[in-house]
């Protein structure tokens, strides 16, 4: 049977004097709404318990399995205010889908697309106060699934825990859109193949953070990851995925080959390049094959994408032999790109591709 996530009898909200400083810069992450959706999962009873709660603290042993052996997975997506009041969800089925995934790839059981769905759509029709209106604004829900099995035995978990909780946000990297300058990690890889490089979990991030400070001694603000075999391919960064565009107008990204996070933002972009006047290409793109090309003039620009920051330019690729420059001020697709989806998340021009679910 499908879950409904009620609301709850009596919500309680907090006050709107203590959200009002909130609106003049969310930032990314730093504050949760009023409630959060829960549901629990044994192998005896599969999924019941799901509920509308106050946002309140997780009460679990510390022999709960997750604290030991980070069998955890999560999502992330975004719910945007149209300028007429309404407030919509971004492919929220698509986040679903890599959810059943990943649940796949740790061992966790799978929560159907439908009862994902519901969880997140529940928790903004509940919130929908806290779902900002300014510029590049907007609700980031981020569901999770951990296990919650009191139990220090390797194997995966009984019982299982899975929440939504919900942020309003602004501009994920402090300097806006500014083009970034990205480090090239070849000492320490992200996944290796056969991994769990294309499933959201936990302890992919867990390993991408001492790189991730390293990128940040080196002046950046972000690491890009090399196949761990060859260090020879491009695979994507901590948190987004990789394009470049050449002379030729082609929008080129890694292929997914297991090691990347088939990210929903980049299936986006793939699907309306042609709308733009790009040709979308999937192949495998080698670290010299950028190099050179930025050199030469073959590679035009460079950016990474995801849910949280849409596209960042990227402005450098630096590692220990030097640093390659991308021209950004002739740039001519990147924001227009950018802009091409933030329209439609926004409701500023047509869905023609059916993406926006209204809440
Ligand atoms: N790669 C990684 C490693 C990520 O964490 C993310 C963010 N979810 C992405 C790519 C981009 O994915 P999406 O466009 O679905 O946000």
């Amino acid at each position: 049977m499908a879950l409904s996530f009620d609301f709850p009898d009596n919500p309680s909200f907090l006050g709107d004097d203590v959200i009002e400083g909130v609106w003049d810069d969310p930032g990314f992450g730093q504050y949760f709404t009023d409630h959060m959706s829960v549901a629990s999962w044994t192998v005896e009873e599969g999924w019941h318990n799901d509920r509308l709660t106050d946002y309140a603290q997780i009460s679990m042993e510390p022999a709960s399995a997750v604290y030991h052996y980070a069998q955890e997975i999560f999502e992330g997506l975004k719910a945007y205010r149209h300028a007429d009041g309404s407030v919509w969800l971004f492919r929220p089925e698509a986040n679903a889908k890599r959810f059943e995934n990943s649940a796949h790839r740790l061992a966790l059981p799978a929560l159907p697309a439908e009862d994902f769905i519901t969880s997140v759509r529940q928790l903004t029709a509940l919130d929908a106060r806290w779902v900002p209106g300014g510029a590049e604004q907007s609700l980031y829900l981020r569901p999770f699934m951990m296990a919650s099995e009191n139990f220090l035995g390797v194997r995966p978990a009984h019982s299982v825990l899975y929440v939504v909780i919900a942020s309003p946000v602004g501009s994920y990297f402090a300097g806006g859109v500014a083009p970034v300058d990205i480090w090239i990690s070849t000492e320490y890889s992200r996944v290796a193949t056969g991994g769990t490089g294309s499933a959201k979990c936990g302890g992919n991030y867990a390993a991408s953070l001492l790189p991730q400070e390293l990128a940040y001694a080196q002046g950046c603000s972000q690491v890009l990851f090399v196949d761990a075999a060859s260090k020879r391919w491009i695979e994507e960064l901590g948190g987004m995925n990789f394009f470049m565009i050449t002379a030729d107008d082609e929008l080129v990204t890694p292929e997914l080959n297991g090691n990347i996070l088939p990210g929903v933002t980049r299936d986006s972009l793939l699907t309306v390049a042609p709308d733009l006047g790009l040709k979308p290409i999937e192949r495998p793109i080698s670290l010299e094959e950028v190099t050179t090309g930025i050199t030469t003039g073959a590679i035009r620009e460079l950016f990474a994408c995801g849910t949280a920051a849409v596209i960042t330019p990227i402005r450098s690729l630096k590692n220990e032999s030097g640093e390659y420059i991308i021209d950004v001020d002739k740039a001519t697709h990147t924001i227009p790109l950018r802009n091409h989806l933030l329209d439609i998340q926004y409701g500023r021009i047509a869905d023609s591709h059916g993406w926006m679910q209204q809440v």
